[in-house]
């Protein structure tokens, strides 16, 4: 099911809206005493924004990634296209 958070940030590199999506399995294994740290890929080129939510799904501090690796095997593409298909 999709849980999408109550605000959107602006992507402080491209300024891009981005609205972060956290799916409800993550939510419920969060300990509440710790921000939970959420990956977010976009971008021409590709960049990420590292967010920490916390309990009320408010983004609490952000970073922007530009260094991205991403393994190529047939298991990561794999889980990169479920993802991609049923993102939350
Ligand atoms: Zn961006």
């Amino acid at each position: 099911m999709k849980h999408t958070s109550k605000k959107s940030i602006i992507c402080p590199l491209c300024k891009d809206r981005i609205t972060i999506g956290v799916e409800n399995f993550i939510l419920a294994s969060k300990n509440s005493d710790i921000h939970l740290p959420h990956i977010h890929l976009h971008g021409n080129p590709l960049h990420a924004l590292l967010c920490y939510i916390n309990s009320e799904l408010e983004i609490i501090n952000v970073g922007v990634i530009k260094s991205i690796e991403i393994s190529r095997d047939s298991e990561t593409f794999t889980q990169i296209m479920k993802k991609w298909t049923n993102p939350y």
